[in-house]
């Protein structure tokens, strides 16, 4: 499936709550989450009910596009949370949490999920101190991510870091925004996860 190139604003009307797609503007009184809070298109407006089904899939898509994942990949994660040990949907939002491209922006190196996609595939990180560009490169407890050196004094960079210094970073993380480095403490439980997910849905969805 192609990558979804609308207008991402579009995508939070449609599950009815920010996903914090776009940077600074979704902290802002600029959000269209809060300017037209209804889904959208010509019956944007209309009949609200969902089937069991329909909110199983709009769990699922919200998820999906939270953390910007295609839909293959979405389900593999699933296929792998599905056969570790534990809860399926704790697994499950434990792996998209360790991909660098969150940890990116949930320390603040980036101001959205899409741009952090953007810096790692351009190579501007390193993971215990070798160069990844892989965005969905998973990360493990003691691994550390750090701004390449070229990077790390370019005026995008500081731009960002100064922009999203405020930003809380999850307490699984340990950040050093004087280095530019995070190193993961360990992986997060579920009370640790920040994300719009309701992640047994997702679990009755693919176990349909
Ligand atoms: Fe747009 Fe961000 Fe608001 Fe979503 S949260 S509608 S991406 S401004």
């Amino acid at each position: 499936m192609a990558r979804y190139t609308g207008a991402v604003c579009r995508l939070c009307r449609r599950e009815g709550q920010k996903l914090f797609l776009k940077g600074e503007r979704c902290y802002s009184d600029k959000c269209s989450v809060g300017i037209r809070g209804y889904a959208p298109g010509q019956h944007g407006q209309g009949r609200k009910k969902s089937s069991e089904y329909g909110l199983q899939l709009r769990a699922k898509q919200t998820a999906r596009r939270f953390y910007g994942v295609q839909e293959n990949q979405f389900h593999h994660y699933f296929e792998v949370a599905e056969r570790k040990q534990g809860v399926t949907g704790d697994n499950l939002l434990r792996i998209l949490e360790s991909r660098l491209d969150n940890v990116v922006y949930r320390v603040g190196f980036a101001n959205s999920r899409a741009e952090a996609r953007q810096l790692v595939g351009h190579g501007h990180f390193e993971v215990n101190g070798k160069r990844v560009d892989i965005a969905s490169y998973l990360l493990k407890a003691g691994d550390t991510v750090s701004v390449c050196e070229k990077a790390r004094n370019s005026e995008k960079m500081k731009a960002i870091i100064e922009v999203n210094g405020a930003r809380p970073v999850p307490e699984w993380i340990d950040v050093d925004r004087e280095k530019l480095t995070a190193k993961v403490i360990a992986l997060p439980n579920r009370e640790q996860i920040e994300a719009p997910v309701e992640e047994q849905l997702i679990v009755e969805f693919y176990s349909r």
